[in-house]
């Protein structure tokens, strides 16, 4: 579990590093703004900074970051559709999925035929 957590970690602090870089390029007042609302809850400077990001890396830094969370809470490598253990070898590339293999496949099968 630990091995997990210090990949969400790593993956957390490259994204919010990449985002910390584009804010800084391009918007150098807000990020002052920011800094001095510093009581505002961290999570709340997160996904300010995440404004920064583009659509995917938002997505991936808020799949991170609740996958943490359900570390934390004892429910991560669960998948979130039917319950069961995600493999670990998925959960080695995608240390972020919530679904398992099958639950992923039949969600884009949906979704194509949504489309
Ligand atoms: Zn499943």
């Amino acid at each position: 579990m630990e091995v997990f957590r210090k990949k969400l970690l790593e993956h957390k602090q490259n994204l919010l590093t990449k985002v910390e870089s584009v804010s800084k390029a391009s918007k150098d007042e807000s990020m002052d703004e920011v800094r001095d609302s510093a009581d505002i809850a961290s999570d709340y400077y997160e996904r300010e900074l995440a404004m920064g990001l583009s659509e995917t890396e938002r997505i991936r830094l808020q799949e991170v970051v609740e996958a943490l969370e359900r570390i934390d809470d004892g429910t991560y490598g669960k998948c979130e559709a039917c319950g069961q253990l995600i493999a670990g070898p998925r959960l080695e590339a995608l240390p972020f999925a919530k679904l398992c293999v099958e639950c992923k496949a039949r969600q884009e099968n949906d979704k194509r035929t949504l489309v």
